[in-house]
């Protein structure tokens, strides 16, 4: 019994796993990675004398997912959480705490605004449930159409547009609201009065808890636990170019014959791969878009006066390079520890990705200027490491979760073979994990034994 598993990103890698777990030693499970690394866009580099992550860096600790994970492999000691502090914004020229209870910027009140935006946007947002809600139940719209209309375009730029930008290096025009929000579009099909209402609704209660984790070594010691309990046959540097129908199976090229596939691809490579045998859903999987991103991650002299934030979020329409800075060593006490102080900028959002194409020293020229120019300190990176990651997000357009929805009827009856990845269910890793184990289930459900 042989199984492919195409793509070794996270998805792919617990699909892996989970497989192992479920069928034991009786399969041959090959795991096919086009790239000479397994992992995606997880990649852990070295930094300031110890491991840095350069793709992502956390993981919502709300959900169990990757805690569950950590905990089966043996990694409960690598879990560190953030310390706690909240990041700034960057909008008209000056730093701006973080509204608070916030919806992925949404405001839940008026008055956490203040200051970030004028008083006339204060008071849109205040008067904002007075004016009747159009909202068609089951319905879908671009986040910033949804949020310019009720609370004014400068909630979006200065509020909403950051945070998305780092959750999907997307701005609120391309995200629909009903696959990235699932919870508000529910409260306004539900017949929420207001976007103020609906976003009161799904508001998690306050909490102590932390909302974020993160690995103490890095992403880099979960992939490693992840691979030595899968016990994959890796292939690497060899990318997936064709899947057929085989004889009572399936046929990948270049691999040959195998009697099950989990396609844990980007999109666009999914849908090529779907295209002859399932060409409804390849045809869903050809329009989801991806967004890039470059990150710079510096290493600065440790006595550097950054500000005591987790972060600084970039405004939409800033005259800035950067769209974020990730003040890592004061976000995260593990980090605190080294010799240096550590800062992420990244570059490039859905539709603004000049940056992309910016060389390695015009990256770190221009992460250092902006992270001048918004702390308002001299910058003098010790030491630097250029990250790119072209096409590394997916958008969730509006549209998406039908789009998903299509996408997998059309597969529902393609026995031994499984989907999985971050364009499915959540861009975030804990989603991932919960795509590649459902992946897992599904192959596994069908095999003979
Ligand atoms: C810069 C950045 C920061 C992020 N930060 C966070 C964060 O802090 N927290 C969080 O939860 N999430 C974060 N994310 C999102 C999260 O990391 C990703 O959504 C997740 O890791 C995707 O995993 P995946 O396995 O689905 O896809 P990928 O990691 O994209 O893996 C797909 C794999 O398929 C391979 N492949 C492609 N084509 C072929 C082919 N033809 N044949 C074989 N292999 C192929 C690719 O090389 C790749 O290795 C971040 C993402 C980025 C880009």
């Amino acid at each position: 019994m042989r199984i492919a598993v195409i793509g070794g990103g996270v998805s792919g890698l617990v699909a892996a796993y989970r497989l192992r777990q479920r069928l034991g030693e009786r399969v041959d499970i090959v795991v096919l990675e086009q790239s000479a690394r397994t992992g995606g866009v997880l990649h852990t580099g070295e930094l300031g004398g110890g491991p840095v992550d350069l793709g992502a860096e956390a993981f919502v600790g709300r959900r169990p997912e990757v805690l569950d994970l950590m905990h089966e492999l043996g990694l409960d000691d690598q879990l560190v959480r953030p310390a706690g502090k909240r990041p700034l914004v960057w909008a008209r020229g000056a730093a701006h705490p973080l509204p608070g209870r916030t919806l992925m910027g949404i405001p839940s009140d008026a008055e956490s605004l203040r200051g970030l935006i004028d008083d006339a946007g204060v008071h849109q947002v205040a008067t904002e449930p007075e004016r009747p809600l159009q909202w068609r139940p089951g319905g879908d719209i671009d986040v910033r159409t949804l949020v310019a209309d009720r609370f004014g375009t400068q909630v979006v730029e200065r509020s909403v547009d950051p945070l998305l930008g780092g959750v999907y290096a997307g701005i609120s025009a391309s995200i629909g609201v009903r696959a990235a929000l699932p919870a508000l579009a529910a409260a306004l099909d539900d017949g929420a009065p207001s976007l103020t209402d609906a976003v009161r609704r799904v508001l998690p209660a306050p909490s102590s808890a932390p909302v974020f984790g993160g690995l103490r070594d890095g992403y880099a010691a979960l992939l490693t636990a992840l691979t030595e309990a899968a016990r994959p046959r890796l292939v690497t540097a060899l990318a997936a170019t064709r899947l057929a129908r085989g004889s009572g199976g399936w046929v990948v090229d270049p691999l040959g014959a195998v009697d099950a596939v989990v396609l844990a691809t980007p999109a666009p490579v999914t849908a090529r791969l779907l295209h002859y045998v399932a060409p409804e859903a390849a045809r869903a999987a050809a329009g989801i878009e991806l967004s890039s991103s470059a990150l710079v991650a510096m290493a600065l002299p440790r006595d550097t006066e950054l500000p005591d934030n987790s972060g600084i979020l970039v405004a939409t329409g800033e005259p800035l390079g950067a769209k974020a800075f990730t003040l890592s060593s004061r976000k995260w006490p593990h980090l605190a520890e080294r010799d240096v102080a550590l800062v992420r900028a990244s570059f490039g959002r859905f539709g603004d990705e000049k940056s992309l194409s910016w060389t390695d020293d015009e990256l770190v020229t221009t992460a250092a200027d902006d992270l001048a120019t918004v702390t308002g300190i001299p910058i003098t990176p010790l030491a630097t490491v250029v990250q790119r990651w072209p096409g590394g997000l997916p958008q969730y357009a509006p549209g998406h979760a039908d789009r998903i929805a299509t996408m997998e009827a059309a597969v529902a009856d393609l026995e031994g073979l499984a989907l999985a990845g971050a364009y499915l269910h959540g861009v975030g890793v804990p989603a991932c994990v919960a795509s590649g184990t459902a992946a897992a289930e599904r192959i596994a459900l069908v095999l003979p034994y």
